[in-house]
């Protein structure tokens, strides 16, 4: 499905592209140029666990026309299978960059998801921090099906080049899919939990830690609820050994 040259390496059967961020900028730049409608996925461990379940998903994930490496185990695994990836391109920092990008290029985005009122927040930071960002809506909704015919005409009335979708994996990049092709947006994003961390909800491990390559350690600290999600980390974590001692032609 991919519409560029840019390689991949499959994760235990889910394809991540080999990009770094001024790639995905550049994606962003192009897509909104050449008229169709793109659907960028985000992957991190979890998503890979997840999509070993679910099959609707792991198809969603691999037609994506961009799937980006977030999260060290994405760039760790792609290591120990012999494709490395150049660096991690995180959902928050994605959703930043391209911010500034859509200022400049007078781009509108739409933001869908989080809790009430997260969303706007999110977007009242935004604002300050990119003057003349045009966040021409801004709505929680939810990803049930009864919502859909509303939240789509919302954003198609508001015409954004760019959407950012947080309902958390799989049901974000579900909605996406399904509805891609009825709103006309030419980039449509999963984030996750993005609003929350910049409305300042949940905090994001400092830069230190970050580097370090143990930012899950400093989310796993901060919110121990997530311990048994996390679980799917040392998971993830056998299986790629293993998929790496079994399967050399994989990839
Ligand atoms: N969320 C939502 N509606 C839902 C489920 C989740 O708006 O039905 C939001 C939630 O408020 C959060 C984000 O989706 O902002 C998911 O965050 P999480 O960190 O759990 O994302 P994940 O790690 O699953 O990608």
């Amino acid at each position: 499905m991919m519409n560029h040259n840019l390689s991949s390496v499959k994760i235990l059967d889910v394809r991540v592209d080999r990009v770094t961020m001024q790639d995905t900028l550049n994606f962003v730049s192009s897509s909104i140029s050449n008229g169709s409608y793109h659907q960028i996925v985000t992957v991190n461990p979890e998503f890979v666990m997840k999509a070993r379940k679910n099959i609707l998903f792991r198809n969603i994930l691999n037609e994506a026309e961009l799937s980006l490496p977030d999260g060290i185990g994405i760039v760790l695994a792609s290591k120990l299978l012999g494709k490395q990836i150049p660096e991690r391109v995180t959902g928050v920092d994605t959703v930043e960059r391209i911010s500034a990008l859509a200022r400049d290029n007078g781009w509108r985005i739409f933001f869908l998801g989080a809790a009430d009122g997260v969303a706007e927040q999110a977007a009242d930071i935004l604002r300050s921090k990119y003057p003349g960002i045009q966040i021409v809506g801004t709505y929680a909704g939810s990803p049930r099906i009864e919502e859909e015919e509303g939240i789509c005409s919302r954003i198609i009335d508001t015409k954004p080049h760019i959407l950012f979708v947080a309902y958390g994996a799989p049901s974000q990049d579900i909605w996406i899919a399904r509805n891609l092709n009825k709103i006309k947006v030419p980039v449509a994003i999963g984030i996750g939990g993005t609003f929350d961390f910049i409305a300042g909800i949940s905090s994001r491990a400092p830069v230190w830690i970050q580097r370090l390559g143990v930012e899950w350690l400093y989310r796993l600290f901060r919110e121990p609820w997530r311990w048994k999600r996390m679980l799917a980390l040392p998971h993830f974590a056998a299986l790629v050994i293993y998929s790496r001692i079994f399967k050399h032609t994989q990839n």
